[in-house]
């Protein structure tokens, strides 16, 4: 005698199998509807830090990137701040333009650690993959739902040429780490340590390095 039999055994029927999966879509769709609307506020409280830009606004900037919002960045003459400020923007666009479908379930896929993840060279159609991780981060606050939608989004290419207030696109973002792959299998805890590295250095890779620019997102509305 085999194991065999035990295959089926206990097996639901189809009709069982169909009701199963619709509740947990359901409850998929619950979730990315709450983290969508607390997103949406994220983005709207930090646009309006950013144009606002008093000493609070700057002092907090100054501490998360470990560079001065007021310094120029870019060959074109452009500040810190206004680079955050162009990217909230191409952020809050690209999240108007999401749909609750955009989001696809991948929280039981077995063996995989990731929170989200995105084909980044996409420039229109975006959708974002949630990954099993998604499910133990809290909705606003450190390494949470809102923060890895805001990193995700901040993957998507950027139209060029560059000129601030496009909205076109994301902030063509990396994940950079010391050995500059992009494997999201990679231990979390490596590219959160080069993140900090990169704050220390006050190096102006932090506007690009994904798991810079979450942080600015890590507040509860
Ligand atoms: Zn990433």
């Amino acid at each position: 005698m085999s194991g065999d039999t035990k295959v089926t055994s206990g097996k639901p029927s189809k009709n069982e199998g169909n009701i199963i999966k619709q509740a947990v879509t359901n409850d998929f769709k619950k979730m990315m509807k709450e983290v969508y609307d607390e997103q949406g506020k994220v983005l709207q409280i930090r646009e309006e830090e950013l144009i606002r830009w008093n000493s609070k606004d700057q002092i907090e900037f100054k501490k998360i990137f470990g560079m001065d919002g007021n310094a120029v960045i870019d060959k074109n003459g452009h500040t810190a701040k206004e680079i955050m400020l162009d990217g909230v923007k191409r952020i809050k666009a690209i999240h108007k333009g999401l749909d609750i479908t955009d989001f696809i379930n991948h929280t039981d896929d077995k063996g995989m650690i990731y929170a989200a993840n995105v084909n980044a060279s996409k420039d229109s159609n975006y959708t974002i993959n949630i990954g099993p991780r998604f499910l133990k981060q809290s909705v606003t606050g450190k390494d949470s739902r809102v923060s890895t939608l805001c990193h995700e989004m901040s993957h998507f290419i950027k139209h060029e040429p560059f000129k601030l207030d496009s909205t076109q696109g994301g902030m063509n973002t990396n994940d950079d780490n010391p050995k500059h792959d992009y494997d999201h299998q990679y231990p979390e805890r490596v590219y959160v340590n080069y993140a900090t590295e990169l704050v220390n250095k006050h190096s102006k890779d932090v506007f690009n390095n994904a798991y810079n620019i979450e942080r600015y997102f890590e507040i509860t509305p």
